[in-house]
């Protein structure tokens, strides 16, 4: 079995970081990452609001870079799913390409799209039914197309959408949004956006691809249709923590509890990232958690070496 001395599950922003600082301490690190390296950014048309980029970067380039910086010091990166953590002497992380052991980890296996939950919502999937505008906004040229949610990835999406579509509509739970001051100043300013407050999804009808929108109103109860060629849900991430890591202290939404160092509630086991219990989620935010945890995990490592007598593989 491969042994590492630290083994980072997911290669976002916060893993990304994480390796290149265990990398360049010297740290024989393996990253495992199921997709793309990246993470979410690489779903954003252009990050306007991390440092040192003042005309903003495509989030592709700005994952891309990452990963080169952190493969040049040292880091080994594999696609692979991690299915399981167990603990011996060492972890043992086993993923669908085999069984790797590492002294310390670091998770930062982000979070995924949270779905709405409605019928017809998985089966017109992919056809209609988008998470991801940057990625399929194109698809909806000069059609009327609807976003779901309130927050900063809903009015960015539909800002996005702008750009292709004919018309915007941005269907809200409540009467007023959630997303920041200058998303929103923006979106109330583009007159493609039309705003159906206080309004939920029902169902999403279509036979073989996305016709129309069953909608209620909160407030009054009252039941309409919305046709619309496409609707991208934008109502929030969930972490990817349930199922793998039932070893860790988790919050009541299935963030991973750490402290201030990144350390969980598991000895050896830092957490980083939009997968850990408040984190602002924003990518300064996740590259100071890789950073942080990775120091922690170096920490860690040496004090195992000290008192345990572990030595490096
Ligand atoms: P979010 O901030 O959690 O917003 C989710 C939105 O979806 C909220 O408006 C919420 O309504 C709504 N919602 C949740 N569940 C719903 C359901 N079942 N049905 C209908 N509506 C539902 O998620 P996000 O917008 O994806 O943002 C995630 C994080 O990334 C945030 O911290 C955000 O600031 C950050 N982000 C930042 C930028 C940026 O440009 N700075 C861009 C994208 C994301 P309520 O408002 O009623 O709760």
């Amino acid at each position: 079995m491969a042994k590492y001395e630290v083994i980072i599950i997911g290669g976002g922003p916060a893993g990304l970081t994480a390796g290149l600082y265990t990398s360049r301490a010297g740290l024989q690190s393996l990253l495992v990452e199921r997709g793309i390296c990246g993470g979410q950014i690489v779903n954003a048309a252009l990050v306007e609001n991390y440092p040192g980029f003042p005309d903003g970067i495509p989030g592709l380039k700005l994952g891309s870079l990452m990963h080169q910086q952190a493969v040049k010091y040292g880091l080994e990166v594999i696609t692979a799913e991690v299915t399981s953590i167990s603990q011996g002497q060492a972890y043992i992380i086993s993923t669908t390409e085999g069984d790797f052991e590492a002294i310390a980890i670091i998770i930062a296996a982000g979070s995924e799209y949270r779905k709405l939950g409605v019928a017809g919502e998985e089966r017109l999937s992919g056809h209609g039914v988008s998470y991801c505008a940057t990625c399929d906004g194109f698809l909806f040229r000069d059609r009327e197309v609807a976003v779901v949610g309130g927050g900063d990835t809903a009015i960015a999406d539909a800002l996005e959408l702008s750009r292709h579509a004919k018309k915007v509509y941005v269907i809200h739970r409540r009467d007023q949004l959630r997303a920041g001051q200058v998303l929103q100043q923006r979106a109330f300013a583009e007159p493609k956006l039309e705003f159906i407050w206080s309004t939920v999804v029902e169902e999403l009808v279509g036979e073989k691809i996305l016709e129309e929108l069953k909608l209620r109103n909160v407030k009054t109860g009252q039941h309409s249709i919305l046709e619309v060629a496409g609707v991208f849900v934008a109502v929030g991430l969930m972490p990817n923590s349930q199922s793998l890591f039932p070893i860790l202290d988790l919050d009541d939404a299935g963030y991973i509890i750490t402290d201030e160092t990144m350390a969980t509630s598991s000895l050896g086991i830092f957490a980083a990232g939009d997968i850990r219990r408040n984190s602002p989620r924003q990518v300064s935010a996740a590259v100071g958690d890789g950073a942080t945890a990775a120091m922690s995990a170096f920490k860690y490592i040496q004090d195992q070496r000290n008192e345990v007598g572990i030595t490096s593989p």
